[in-house]
């Protein structure tokens, strides 16, 4: 009895570790394994594209996700066309299919198997299929592709593929997260999401290499989630020390997006982790006027207020007709052509200068002129700064005077933007994850410090 007993707790202990190591979830939430994406519509749209493909076509409709065939050809290549009444598949000008159904379309299927699935339209590859349709009378071109297929494509442009794998991975679980949470996004053309940084950015199998799909396939069906649900996650290039809190820049509040350390980053030595940018009272007007804010010829641009974490919550743009006042991300975007994140100082060349004179300093060992607001003396209650406009120096026979002056202030021609970091800073820095990495930290642990409280499990 005893012994059957002991087993019985072995055999306890060895099914909950399993169920540890492994992750297994019981929610009831599913990620789709495939995902239509638009590649071209709208102002790309097109009305012909040739494609190729190494053993020929399958040729039929596209139900949502799901392929029915109508004809095979061995052809290797086809040009599809969309006419008025038909769309059209032709090989040196003889018909091979033409579907006149436009609300169906036309869908293509490569006939070679397995992971060499790939297809080419105008020279550029994609995985999967492809499907033509005339939406509301616009040509529409989709891209129907396994979701792992997918994300091979989207860590290879969201993310360099030489980066360290643990960075990939975290990568992929965010990209992932990013494409189920987001399904139909662009429903208006039939698609769920389009293939430009505006859900993620895409280009099919072109900047895949080897370490693409590692990162994917041993992250496959994994997601974050947070009180039983798929987690909504953010990702950018780098945020300087902290992180944001989406209240912050979105306005409203996250429990997992919330501002977090991101010294991993290495920030000053990254592209665009530190900028400079100016623009001229010229360049503000016409900006101001073409996105709809008629403040004259703009004067003035001024921070009002910062957040705990240094970005920019309030601004001002003040101009002849008066004064506009943004917000939040509004303060990054109004001016997006120089200021690449939400971290920033404006100046305007007009501004006051600050003469601060200096004064010799010695530790001892060596000598060195400081400015004499920021001399450190001791006191009776301690160390101190000076702190003050004026300092009289004296020696007992003659006092020498410093005094803080300042210039004149003009009427600005410019202004200068000094910033931080690149992109919204809300969740995960992608240069911080990368550095987080380098130093030994494996992606789950990337994950769980950029989205605080979320959990990582297998979704079905
Ligand atoms: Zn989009």
């Amino acid at each position: 009895m005893r012994r059957i007993f002991t087993l019985l707790i072995t055999f306890a202990v060895i099914i909950s570790s399993m169920c540890c190591l492994n992750m297994i979830a019981y929610a009831d939430y599913s990620i789709p394994s495939y995902l239509r994406i638009g590649l071209f519509y709208g102002s790309t749209a097109k009305t012909s594209v040739n494609l190729t493909s190494v053993n020929g076509f399958y040729i039929g409709k596209y139900s949502g996700t799901v392929f029915e065939e109508k004809k095979r050809t061995n052809l290797t290549e086809l040009t599809i066309t969309f006419s008025d009444d038909a769309i059209t598949a032709t090989n040196n000008g003889s018909v091979i299919y033409t579907a006149t159904n436009l609300e169906d379309g036309l869908g293509i299927f490569p006939t070679v198997g397995g992971m060499e699935r790939v297809l080419s339209i105008d020279g550029e590859k994609y995985r999967g299929g492809l499907d033509f349709k005339k939406i509301n009378g616009k040509n529409v071109i989709t891209n129907v592709v396994f979701m792992n297929n997918y994300l091979y494509g989207v860590i290879s442009r969201e993310m360099s593929p030489s980066w360290p794998k643990e960075a990939l991975k975290a990568q992929a679980v965010c990209a992932r997260n990013y494409a189920a949470n987001n399904l139909g996004k662009h429903s208006e053309y039939g698609f769920d999401l389009c293939s430009s940084v505006c859900c993620q950015a895409y280009s099919g199998v072109r900047y895949e290499t080897d370490n693409s799909y590692a990162p994917v396939d041993e992250t496959s069906n994994q997601v974050l989630t947070y009180d039983g649900k798929l987690a909504q996650l953010y990702y950018c290039s780098s945020s300087g020390s902290r992180t944001e809190d989406v209240k912050n820049v979105w306005g409203n509040s996250v429990p997992y997006l919330v501002s977090v350390d991101n010294s991993y980053e290495d920030t000053a030595n990254i592209p665009n982790g530190i900028w400079t940018g100016s623009i001229t009272c010229d360049e503000a007007t016409t900006i101001m006027r073409n996105k709809g804010y008629n403040v004259g010829q703009v004067t003035d641009i001024k921070v009002t207020e910062y957040s705990e974490n240094g970005r920019v919550l309030k601004m001002e743009v003040t101009g002849t007709n008066g004064t506009k006042t943004f917000e939040r991300e509004g303060c990054r975007t109004i001016f997006n052509t120089i200021t690449k994140s939400q971290e920033f100082t404006v100046r305007g060349n007009g501004e006051a200068a600050q003469n601060v004179p200096t004064i010799r300093t010695t530790d001892g060992n060596s000598t060195s002129d400081m400015r004499v607001d920021e001399v450190v003396i001791l006191t009776a209650s301690g160390r101190s700064t000076l702190n003050a406009l004026n300092l009289f120096a004296t020696n007992g026979t003659y006092q020498q005077t410093y005094q803080i002056t300042h210039s004149e202030a003009t009427t600005n021609t410019g202004f200068l933007f000094e910033g931080t970091g690149w992109g919204h800073s809300v969740g995960m820095s992608q240069y911080g994850a990368k550095g987080m990495a380098e130093i030994g930290y494996d992606y789950i642990d990337i994950l769980l410090h950029y989205f605080p409280g979320t959990n990582l499990e297998n979704a079905y």
